[in-house]
């Protein structure tokens, strides 16, 4: 690790957003040396201590009321302090910078540490300020005896990990100081920016850089530990080292809101957390830093490679403090620190903003529900030193981010791409198999993405749209002290791991599943859940597999609009444990689907043979209950005929004949002689012959003679017309009727002449 200089940070605010950069800073103070001098010169220096008066040192408290010796050094160019077991002659040298202040704060964990690694037990240690010459100026001594000092477990480790050396296998050789620098909100006004730079001093602390065995420089930050103030940590399953300038009731109210936090997430770091109250632009009520990004190269074991974590989750996956930085910082506007409610009841009166709520919010950011992207697109990451960098790869959280309910994760779009989803209203969490889906019903849940962009606030809260409880909308709300599943599972999602869960009783099976419908039947999707004491027994349904039957499922309703298999998968989500979905996939047939039958058939043309319908599309058609046909022509009648004709909707891959229509009737037409073709049925007498010579198409049917009081003399209706009758009668006037085959006729006189 380089030395620690500026850092740059993004900022995000509660209410109002706005994307700025702010900046902390760590000071070099003081180099430490272990067992630095050479035997020669301990016993000069020891020759020193025997003529010397010793001071017994007094404990100083300081600012966050943690107790600290205090020790003067007069000349930081030419001092060293040495501090002495005096019965093993272990020591250490610390040596101030040109940049270290006028005195040397010996904090607790400091002694414990060096007692833990290089000095041993003692009852006291002398504390010796010489010249570089080992000439001794001063001698006094500590009690070694400092009680409880909580230095993790995490931190000494037993195992091969080069973060995790044993106390005397490491050594601290720098200490640091660390403050935040403030902007502060009136920059034109003495005495805002006297009261910030108070504030920064007041909020500086020791960081203590360590050397491991392997040359591996790694920094630890005290402030972490709650010395002798318990109250610092808190939570449970994850803890937190909570630190800032507040007043006991806020200081209870944050504890309170680090303390749910704590019920919820599994950790063996404890995320280091400050939060304070400063003075911040009016309309601002608060704001939270983005610390330091960690990136996954693919040697770590964490949810994605080649993708960055916040420290706070970070730590979490390697098991041990990566970072000197805080994880998470908060700070509020004390311009309207009277407007937050601070009690733990989630009962805020109407007007005063839920001071836990908000914080749960903060801490949320803080803990990786934030992404790494610019407006336009970028991704970005805040290095070991606190610069913001652009990034190759994006972090955690972006990698749950998707276009719309079904579109691409935003980590397969294009800068430019991702510039247009951040403002399209659109945009959606939740990666496929997600514990996020999991807590969602498999449905992504849509993110805050308003146009204009809200710089801060698009894409780091939910959509204000969505329905459930919660407090992770980009505006406060209303006083919600619960988690739902939805905000755990995104958490997981980036990697966080939660305590084990209340067992509940698993679902073993879904029984009397559906297996068969057909084309356009809507089917309501049922199942019987076993056990039937199972815990959770809400069954969603997807369309595992549609095949080619286009199935598709809306409000547990299946239908699909083609023949074949469609796989269907049924879900009940954490219905084997909490965060453990049941699933059970099944095939649907679909059968070939009703259809309604036409109207009644139209006619479209007849002749006295032939009669064609109008067509009707993909129906089929028959002739009094005959034959159906595809064809609308209907021939070789009879003229002048009724029939009844149907259609019907015809059988296809998909669909069953439909039923028949109602039918309609229609009749051929009669037959019909016009003028000419009567004119070409010629009948004339030659003597006493009848002589039919028959020039039409039209074939007779019969012929019958009449005398002129009507007796018939002749008939023939045989099929056999004689064209020559020969009729013995008298002479005279007699009719000859013609009856044509379509039963039309006519009558001609004929006179018998003989
Ligand atoms: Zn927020």
């Amino acid at each position: 690790m380089k030395n620690c200089n500026l850092f740059k940070a993004c900022m995000h605010f509660v209410i109002i957003s706005l994307l700025t950069i702010n900046a902390l800073s760590a000071q070099h103070l003081f180099s430490v040396k272990y067992n630095h001098l050479t035997s020669e010169k301990l016993s000069r220096i020891n020759t020193q201590i025997n003529d010397a008066e010793i001071l017994t040192l007094t404990y100083n408290r300081n600012i966050e009321n943690k107790d600290f010796f205090r020790i003067p050094i007069v000349d930081k160019k030419n001092t060293q302090i040495i501090l002495l077991n005096e019965q093993s002659g272990n020591h250490v040298v610390i040596t101030p910078s040109s940049k270290a202040p006028s005195e040397f704060q010996l904090t607790p964990f400091f002694l414990e540490e060096l007692q833990q690694s290089v000095l041993g037990n003692a009852n006291r240690y002398l504390l010796i300020e010489s010249d570089k010459e080992l000439s001794v100026k001063s001698v006094s001594s500590v009690s070694a005896a400092r009680g409880e000092v909580y230095i993790p477990q995490y931190f000494y480790g037993n195992s091969e990990n080069k973060n995790e050396a044993y106390p005397q296998d490491r050594q601290i050789i720098n200490i640091y100081k660390q403050k935040p620098i403030l902007f502060p909100a009136f920059p034109d006004d003495p005495d805002n920016l006297s009261y910030i730079a108070q504030l920064e001093e007041e909020m500086s602390y020791y960081a203590y850089m360590y050397k491991l065995p392997d040359g591996t420089l790694c920094i630890y930050d005290y402030h972490f530990n709650p010395d002798n103030e318990n109250k610092t940590i808190k939570g449970t399953h994850l803890q937190f080292s909570l630190s800032g300038s507040m007043n006991s009731e806020q200081y209870t109210a944050t504890e309170y809101a680090l303390d749910l936090w704590g019920t919820q997430l599994l950790g063996s770091v404890p995320v280091d957390i400050s939060v304070s109250f400063i003075l911040l632009e009016v309309g601002v009520l608060g704001r939270s830093f983005r610390m330091q990004d960690f990136f996954d190269d693919g040697s770590y074991e964490t949810p994605f490679h080649n993708t960055f974590y916040p420290s706070s989750l970070w730590n979490q996956l390697v098991k041990y403090d990566a970072t000197m930085m805080k994880d998470i910082v908060i700070e509020m506007n004390s311009y309207y620190s009277d407007e937050f409610y601070y009690g733990l009841d989630a009962n805020a009166p109407s007007g005063k903003r839920d001071w836990v709520t908000i914080m749960l919010h903060e801490v949320t950011h803080g803990l990786g529900f934030m992404t790494n992207t610019t407006q336009d697109g970028y991704y970005f990451f805040v290095d070991e030193d606190g610069w913001l960098n652009y990034a190759d790869y994006p972090c955690i959280y972006t990698r749950q981010l998707y276009a719309g309910l079904s579109g691409a994760c935003v980590t397969e779009l294009t800068e430019y791409e991702r510039e247009l989803l951040y403002i399209s209203n659109n945009l959606y969490a939740g990666r496929p198999n997600s514990y996020l889906l999991t807590a969602n019903e498999g449905v992504r849940v849509k993110m805050y993405a308003p146009k204009p962009y809200k710089p801060g606030s698009s894409r780091s809260h939910w959509d204000s749209s969505v329905s459930f409880p919660t407090f992770m909308k980009y505006a406060y709300q209303y006083p919600l002290h619960t988690f739902n599943f939805r905000k755990i599972g995104i958490l997981k999602d980036l990697g966080w791991e939660t305590p084990d869960n209340e067992p509940i009783i698993s679902v073993t099976d879904i029984a009397d599943l559906p297996n068969a419908t057909s084309v356009d039947l809507s089917l309501t999707l049922e199942g019987t859940v076993l056990p039937n004491t199972a815990t959770n027994k809400t069954i969603k349904w997807t369309i595992q597999n549609a095949g080619n039957t286009g199935a598709t499922i809306t409000n547990n309703i299946f239908s699909a609009n083609a023949t074949g298999t469609a796989t269907v998968r049924a879900t009940i989500y954490n219905g084997i444990a909490i965060w453990d979905n049941f699933t059970k996939d099944f095939n649907i047939t679909v059968g070939k689907g009703a259809q309604t039958e036409p109207l009644a058939p139209t006619l479209f043309s007849n002749t006295t043979t032939e009669i064609i319908l109008n067509t009707i599309s993909d129906c089929e058609y028959r002739k009094d209950g005959g034959e159906w046909q595809k064809s609308t022509l209907f021939n070789e009648l009879s003229p002048a005929t009724f029939y009844n004709f149907e259609a019907r909707k015809v059988e296809n891959a998909n669909y069953l004949p439909s039923p028949a229509s109602p039918a309609s009737t229609f009749s051929t037409l009669p037959l019909k002689i016009n003028q000419n073709e009567f004119e070409n049925i010629k009948i004339y007498a030659y003597r006493n012959n009848v002589i039919i010579q028959n020039e039409s198409n039209l074939p007779v049917k019969s012929v019958e003679i009449f005398d002129v009081i009507g007796r018939t003399i002749y008939q023939n209706t045989t099929s056999e017309i004689e064209t020559i009758i020969n009729l013995q009668v008298t002479n005279g006037l007699y009719f000859v009727k013609i009856i044509l085959q379509n039963d039309f006729s006519f009558c001609n006189k004929i006179l018998i002449d003989r």
